[in-house]
């Protein structure tokens, strides 16, 4: 399932792609996949794409909108002179399309952008644009890591002070952005165990733990998300973050980039938990 900063990564690349240019069709290859009525934006140019949580948002012309959720097997790629493919990875970024997971296709001016997915837990909705921050899953959005404050942060673990603190990062009602990969990077950032009762998180913890998340998650969407698949993006580059940036996430076994102890692998909120033993406590 994309995280937070590959949506992000995926806003930016195909923005260099779509943004003013005019939709001439769009083919619904299954009913499921395609929310409202796609004549609203048909003829319309692209004026802004925009995020919010893990949906991507492409505001047209005429104050229409298609709000897009990749949920996990999502992915769109986007096939004019050159082919931008992102989201799930698979042997679609380089495949022939459509083909039968092919749900959606956007017609450009000069090119068409390929809404695939897999198992259909994801889908596109035309709206109007002033009804994208009253949708339901737009509403119950909580704060990302860049606009929370360490107050708010500190007031959320007094809240939820019986629960482990991972477990409290990776609730998407009360931080929004931190999937797995980047709360383990948050909490060795950090220096703290991710066991400990959110209830014991410092104010200067707390502050470490929200510099941390706003850290890992740039330098995230900087190298361009965390995807783990091996695929070559229009630009020949590739998403490659746990290769860069990575300090404990899926690094068991080998030593802390800080102090030299060997990363351990636990389990912790039910999810695979990497951790310096030294480090966090
Ligand atoms: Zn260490």
């Amino acid at each position: 399932m994309p995280e937070l900063p590959e949506v992000e990564t995926i806003r930016r690349g195909l923005s260099k792609f779509i943004l003013k240019k005019k939709l001439v069709k769009v083919e619904v290859l299954c009913e499921k996949s395609f929310v409202g009525d796609k004549a609203v934006v048909i003829g319309k140019k692209v004026m802004e794409l925009r995020r919010f949580g893990k949906a991507l948002v492409i505001d047209f012309e005429g104050e229409k909108s298609v709000m897009i959720h990749l949920r996990m097997t999502g992915q769109l790629i986007w096939q004019g002179k050159e082919r931008y493919a992102a989201g799930h990875p698979s042997e679609n970024f380089v495949a022939e399309l459509p083909n039968k997971q092919t749900r959606v296709v956007f017609e450009f001016e000069d090119g068409k952008l390929f809404f695939n997915d897999q198992r259909k837990f994801g889908f596109c909705k035309a709206m109007d644009s002033s009804e994208v921050e009253k949708d339901e899953f737009i509403k119950k959005l909580a704060k990302e890591p860049w606009v929370m404050g360490v107050e708010e942060l500190v007031e959320q673990f007094k809240r939820h002070k019986n629960s482990v603190v991972k477990a409290v990062l990776l609730d998407q009602s009360i931080i929004c952005g931190l999937g797995n990969i980047y709360a383990d990077e948050t909490l060795f950032f950090a220096g703290v165990h991710p066991e400990r009762r959110a209830g014991t998180i410092s104010e200067v913890e707390a502050k470490k733990i929200l510099e941390g998340a706003r850290k890992v998650m740039q330098e995230s969407i900087d190298s361009g998300g965390s995807t783990m698949a091996t695929y070559v993006k229009a630009d020949g580059t590739r998403g490659d973050y746990l290769e860069k940036f990575a300090q404990v996430f899926r690094k068991e076994g080998t030593p802390c980039p800080k102090c030299g102890t060997m990363i351990k692998k636990i389990r912790v909120a039910g999810r695979g938990t990497h951790i310096c033993p030294e480090c966090q406590k």
